[in-house]
């Protein structure tokens, strides 16, 4: 019963946002209700600033920080909640997405002024993808920003949701009052002037009551009930259900910076959000609640001490406990695993704990056995599915540029691509090793690793790829696909995984290509199966 109950209490989830939209500014709000850190600035940003691509200073800072934040959990109204960080920057979108595959659910921020940004347009497709529960927080409430019903469109249109706003802005920058909360039906204002306080909270299950006149006065009484009549009548009624399947997606308005709205959010979250959910594995489903531990890699930080070459491996418990010195059958590689500290998080913290609950994260001391999506049992042969990689944006052969240290370059290459900072393919025809990257910042940070880790020295060459598509002949023995193979020899290559992988220079080439051979069927994501 008790593994129920633990289970029952907890919240993973992550946000999402562009940069600067104030995800890290909301998520230190929601540590601060939660009790978990005493002020403001305890969360650190963990995003590389304009310019900074060529600082490698940069980039370390960067590591470090990301390590720290990667799961801040904390205590709230006696649930657990864990909430995973999501780098925004671009060039980092597919630790992102990697991560989002380790969520319940998430929250989009969407900065007032800005409305909805490419960053957000992209995660949020990831997460319509998979149905991820969403709940979308309106920031910056506090400037002049878009016409909150411009933004719901907006949202609606770009973001392809269905939205219900479940908070409503009474006013918006200089004018900003407060805000009128559906969910709860009360009033929220803001003390005097300043902009950094509740003064209180009023409950108000009827706005057409003439005390409204009186607390905002008369014509932003006016306004709210206007605009809550075409809330009313335009937006559909929150359902809880429609919200878990991911075909509703409720929103708040709010100002994270002055935190404003946010104890809203939070109690909301806390209400709706779902509790951890059952995981596809290739074999069956598996759900939280089965008594056998399993899991799976999402994520692999390096040591930020070269000198010890161990690695942290965060994963997400999918069923079951996980506990300290018990073996677990590392599927892959199909040999037992014994943890001795294993991390779990607190805050900005991480400490050695006997035991974890389905939808923790733990962090596991990793000395080069681990891979992204590798699966971690009691015992039962599972592989759970979802770590997929996408199309890398950039390629880029890499050549060593120290004959001396082949095998530390060879040995680098590979643990790096572990740790999913890259991809590599390998051309069928001559063996040459390409890199693939989603941002052009990654080359800097391979290069700086492979030396300062691993002794080795790289250079680059740069490679006109537009896209790599992942091949699933229809017959593997058809004359189609001999064919294909021998006019395409040039462009292919396998991943790490052994796959076959088309490397296209064009989009025009992928097209011609999927006219020519219909029964070859190309893929953008690598998991297709
Ligand atoms: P992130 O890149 O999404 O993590 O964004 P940050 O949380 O770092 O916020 C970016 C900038 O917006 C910072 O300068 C914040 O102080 C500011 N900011 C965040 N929330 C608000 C808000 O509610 N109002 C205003 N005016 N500024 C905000």
């Amino acid at each position: 019963m008790r593994l129920e109950e633990e289970i029952k209490r907890r919240r993973t989830f992550g946000i999402i946002s562009h940069p600067d939209a104030g995800k890290t500014t909301l998520t230190e709000k929601l540590l601060l209700f939660g009790g978990a850190i005493q002020e403001a600035g305890a969360v650190k940003s963990n995003k590389i600033k304009k310019g900074a691509t060529s600082d490698f200073m940069e980039i370390e800072r960067q590591r470090g920080i990301s390590v720290a934040t990667s799961v801040l959990a904390f205590n709230y109204q006696n649930k657990k909640i864990n909430i995973l960080d999501t780098p925004g920057h671009k060039d980092f979108a597919e630790d992102t997405f990697r991560t989002l595959t380790a969520v319940d659910s998430v929250i989009v921020v969407i900065d007032v002024a800005k409305g909805v940004e490419e960053q957000t347009e992209k995660l949020v497709e990831v997460c319509r993808m998979r149905n991820i529960p969403m709940i979308v927080f309106i920031n910056k409430l506090d400037r002049e920003g878009k016409d909150a019903f411009d933004l719901l469109d907006e949202v609606e249109q770009k973001l392809n949701l269905k939205v219900t706003p479940l908070s409503f802005p009474i006013g918006m920058g200089y004018d900003f009052k407060g805000i009128y909360n559906v969910w709860e039906k009360n009033i929220n204002l803001f003390s005097g002037d300043s902009k950094k306080n509740i003064e209180e909270t009023i409950a108000f299950d009827d706005v057409t009551n003439p005390d409204l006149d009186k607390i905002i006065g008369e014509k932003s009484a006016k306004d709210l009930r206007e605009n809550l009549e075409l809330v009313y009548e335009v937006y559909p009624d929150f359902n809880r259900e429609e919200y878990l399947k991911g075909d509703l997606q409720p929103v708040f308005f709010g100002s994270a910076l002055n935190n404003f709205g946010v104890r809203e959010l939070l109690d909301c979250f806390v209400d709706i959000a779902p509790t951890p959910l059952p995981k596809k594995a290739e074999e069956r489903l598996v759900d939280p609640n089965e008594k056998e531990f399993s899991g799976f890699v999402f994520k692999i930080h390096a040591n930020m001490d070269p000198k010890h070459r161990d690695r942290l491996a965060f994963i997400k418990i999918v069923s079951g406990t996980f506990e300290r010195n018990t073996p677990y059958l590392h599927v892959r590689n199909n040999k037992k695993l014994k943890f001795s500290s294993p991390n779990a998080f607190f805050a900005e913290k991480k400490e050695i704990v006997d035991i974890s609950y389905a939808g923790d994260i733990v962090g596991l001391h990793d000395t080069g056995n681990f891979k992204i999506g590798d699966t971690l049992t009691q015992g039962e042969a599972l592989n759970f599915k979802g770590v997929p990689s996408f199309s890398p944006e950039h390629f880029r052969y890499i050549n060593n540029a120290d004959p001396m240290k082949a095998k530390q370059l060879d040995k680098g290459i590979s643990q790096l691509m572990d740790e999913g900072v890259a991809q590599l393919f390998t051309l069928e025809m001559n063996n040459r090793k390409i890199i693939g990257t989603v941002g052009a910042l990654q080359y800097e940070v391979i290069q700086y690793r492979l030396e300062h880790e691993y002794g080795a020295k790289c250079t680059y060459e740069n490679l006109p790829v537009h896209k790599a598509c992942w091949v699933e002949p229809k017959d593997a023995n058809s004359e189609e696909f001999k064919e294909f193979k021998r006019v395409k020899q040039k462009f292919l290559a396998k991943d790490k995984q052994g796959q076959l992988v088309f490397l296209a220079d064009s989009s025009f080439s992928i097209q011609m290509t999927q006219q020519k051979y219909p029964n070859v069927i190309l893929h953008f994501v690598s998991e297709y199966k």
